[in-house]
């Protein structure tokens, strides 16, 4: 039985309290291992040791810091199917997807490693006679990342490179489900020089989460999950005076117009919408076909779907693994029974789908509504599994209006050959990420990543050059280092001369 342990100092601990969680093989039902739970003596160790070695790192030159981020890079990639069999073990998704979330968390490593050139400040001489301006980015301290089980590698790695390229001390609370990864990622920056108490991983549920939202060792706090606890984040740690982004939810629409190539579209939809067995934030859930674009597209997709193998992460062809767990199984099967009472076609029903895992694994097959309307639940909550509701609308601008008056706004795609109405998608879909012809938009790790609306709760996205902004704090500098200039007592407020 796996025992997952804190990771402090550059060494794994057991927690002081008694609490523990389970994890689990969704691909078995199994329990293959449990996980320490902090209380808020635990989290008070750790932020304690991250505080201690905070002022050595922010010390440590730029050149240096860059080293260790290389060396990291190289471990990361070195050790890409290990982490990612990690991954599949605890969260379900075949090997594929999981290498995947690793070499894109990996991309924000690379990004990290010109951390020098991103923290660069700005410089004006002369602003007034023999007077200098300029601005110095500088850490924040310590700061906090509480991340999903969907992404356990990839969101994690969101987030700590680049808080730590740019000086912080870190403290990451992944997700109980499937905490493994996130020790072994923070194992693999040590060993690539890290000093101790710069990386630090401790594990739990709300208990936790709230300790850290109230710690005043914490500067700041990043935050991707549901949501609920996207809000509740967000609103603890502002009430605590600490800067704060708190990814949340998602309904994320692919928008197909009448011209679309439909075996791309189709393809693109079945990818987005069942990759991962829709356990994504940019998952596209909600199928927008405007005009005639239904019917071939509701077609093209029930005859894909039907082939598609799913399988445990050990079967080699498998495309779709199971759900995390066997309480969100039945909440996603349950959608397929409130959407059909609620009037949509259940085009193809994953519960009979066939599958190669094992009978207590959490497996369930793709399923497709067509005929689904803004009302029913099946579209208005975020069921985050692989069920794909087709609406059908009349133009463009009622499926922008669509996007529009939902409340969540992560991703949002259009399929089209007329740059007419991609260029309209793009300036008026309502989403913080827009892709054209691409069903998932995620932004490489040089941009940032972020919705709207219900879907961000804050100022900056995660990564990339907002990445950057939020764990870095300006300072902006005038000075004067002459004995001759215009010295005055006068009381009046100083202008530039
Ligand atoms: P979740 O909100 O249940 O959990 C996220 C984190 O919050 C975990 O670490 C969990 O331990 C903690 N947590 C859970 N309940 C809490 C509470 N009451 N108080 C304090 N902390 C709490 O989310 P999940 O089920 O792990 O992940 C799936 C959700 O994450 C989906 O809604 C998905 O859309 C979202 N997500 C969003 C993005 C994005 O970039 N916007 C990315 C990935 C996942």
């Amino acid at each position: 039985m796996n025992h997952v342990r804190h990771f402090v100092d550059n060494a794994l601990v057991d927690g002081v309290g008694a609490r523990q969680g389970e994890v689990f093989d969704p691909a078995t039902g199994e329990r293959t291992g449990v996980v320490d739970f902090a209380t808020s003596a635990d989290v008070d160790a750790v932020v304690a040791s991250a505080q201690a070695a905070f002022p050595g790192w922010r010390a440590t030159s730029l050149a240096r810091r860059t080293e260790v981020l290389y060396r990291y890079r190289n471990a990361l990639v070195a050790h890409r199917d290990e982490i990612a069999e990690l991954v599949s073990s605890e969260h379900g998704k075949v090997h594929a997807d999981a290498a995947g979330e690793v070499s894109r968390g990996i991309e924000v490593v690379e990004v990290a490693c010109g951390i020098a050139q991103l923290v660069k400040g700005e410089y004006s001489e002369n602003v007034s006679t023999r007077v200098d301006a300029y601005s110095v980015r500088q850490p924040l301290g310590v700061v906090a990342g509480i991340t999903p089980f969907n992404f356990p590698a990839m969101v994690p790695l969101w987030m700590f490179p680049i808080a730590i390229a740019a000086g912080n001390a870190f403290v990451l609370k992944p997700s109980e489900k499937d905490p493994s990864a996130s020790v072994r990622l923070a194992e693999l920056f040590a060993e690539s020089g890290l000093p101790p108490g710069i990386v630090n991983v401790v594990h739990g549920d709300a208990t936790a989460v709230d300790a850290l939202l109230g710690h005043p060792g914490i500067a700041a706090v990043s935050f991707v999950g549901s949501t609920p606890v996207a809000r509740h984040v967000y609103e603890s740690a502002a009430r605590a005076g600490k800067r704060v982004q708190a990814l949340g939810g998602a309904k994320n629409h692919m928008v197909v117009m009448p011209d679309a190539d439909m075996d791309a579209a189709a393809d693109a939809a079945v990818s987005a919408g069942y990759g991962s067995a829709g356990e994504r934030c940019m998952a596209v859930s909600a199928l927008v076909a405007v005009g005639g674009a239904g019917d071939a597209l509701v077609e093209k997709i029930r005859a894909r779907v039907s082939g598609l193998r799913v399988g445990p992460a050990t079967d080699p062809d498998a495309e779709m693994g199971p759900l995390v767990t066997a309480a969100h199984r039945e909440r996603v099967a349950s959608y397929l029974d409130a959407g059909t009472s609620e009037g949509a076609r259940l085009v193809v029903d994953g519960r009979h789908h066939p599958t190669s895992g094992a009978p207590g694994g959490y497996f369930l097959g793709p399923s497709l509504f067509d005929g689904v309307t803004t009302s029913m639940s099946v579209y208005r909550d975020e069921i985050f599994g692989p069920v794909l509701s087709v609406l059908r609308v009349d133009t463009l601008d009622d499926a922008l209006e669509l996007i529009r008056a939902n409340p969540y706004g992560n991703g949002a795609a259009i399929f089209t050959n007329d740059g007419r109405a991609a260029r309209t998608f793009e300036q008026e879909a309502e989403a913080g990420m827009i892709g054209i012809n691409v069903p998932i938009p995620v932004p490489v790790a040089y941009y940032s990543f972020g919705g709207w609306n219900a879907s961000l709760f804050g100022d900056l996205h995660v990564y990339g050059p907002d990445g950057v902004r939020f764990y870095t704090r300006t300072k902006a500098v005038t000075s004067r280092w002459t004995r001759d200039g215009p010295a005055s007592s006068a009381l009046a407020f100083p202008t530039s001369s």
